[in-house]
């Protein structure tokens, strides 16, 4: 599968927020986000092509700094025990069917596994925790900018039935980029078809890459969360690194 990155960190996002852990970035993507973050594995994808076997004997290797990485004031006692973290990511991963023994191999290594996907593509994987970012209709690019991409988009960001086998299938989060207070009514229209899902499973994070714009959305967002019982995610990893590729 096509690698854009391998390396450890801590997790920014979401309810695992905190905790060290290998990203493997797959590189190439079925969106085109206009926002998108990681660029260099959708607009212009990179990366070179690993086996499984590769990947997991470079997980292991890396395996040993995850019990160095750690919060301010916390010490890696507290973290000595814990199962080692893997996050597939993306791009999108689902596009790839090694991921299957990619997860078989991890898991059976004693990884906990998450799994970062828009949630337009189903694969039956190994997976600890289902990361679902849904992309609304605030996501789709200009024609402008992406040609025949802006339709490709917009016809394949919203795949019900995936998103039904992730959630009926798995521990799962849903986690919604918000650019503007529009996107808000989209969610609520969005999670209706989906009464299933519970709301403290929903994470509403700022769009943006850089402090001051984060910080404008969550004043606003912040207390629509609270108001609302959805989780308030921050893009913590922005805080403690800044917008900087391999973090
Ligand atoms: S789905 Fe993710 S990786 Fe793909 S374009 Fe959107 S933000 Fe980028």
């Amino acid at each position: 599968m096509r690698i854009a990155e391998i390396y450890t960190s801590l997790q920014g996002e979401g309810l695992l927020t905190g905790r060290p852990s290998l990203f493997v970035r797959t590189s190439g993507c079925n969106l085109r986000c206009w926002f998108c973050d990681t660029p260099y594995t959708s607009w212009q994808p990179e990366g070179e092509d690993w086996s499984v076997d590769e990947i997991v004997a470079e997980a292991e290797r890396l395996r040993p700094e995850l019990s160095a990485l750690r919060l301010p004031g916390e010490t890696t006692f507290e973290r000595a025990t814990e199962q080692p973290h893997a996050v597939l990511t993306g791009g999108e991963p689902m596009l790839f069917a090694e991921l299957m023994p990619l997860c078989e191999q991890l898991r059976t290594a004693g990884w906990h596994i998450t799994i970062e996907t828009a949630g337009t593509l189903f694969l039956p994987v190994a997976c600890d925790l289902m990361s679902i970012s849904p992309k609304l209709a605030s996501s789709t690019p200009s024609a402008e900018r992406a040609g025949k991409w802006r339709e490709r988009h917009e016809q394949t960001r919203h795949q019900p039935e995936v998103i039904r086998r992730l959630i009926d299938g798995y521990n799962y989060q849903l986690k919604f980029v918000i650019d503007t207070p529009d996107d808000l009514a989209e969610v609520t229209a969005w999670l209706n078809d989906f009464p299933v899902v519970r709301r403290e499973r929903v994470l509403l994070m700022p769009q943006g890459t850089g402090p001051a714009g984060l910080a404008d959305i969550a004043e606003w967002l912040q207390p629509y969360c609270q108001e609302h019982g959805f989780v308030f995610c921050p893009r913590q990893h922005i805080a403690w690194y800044g917008a900087r590729r391999g973090t």
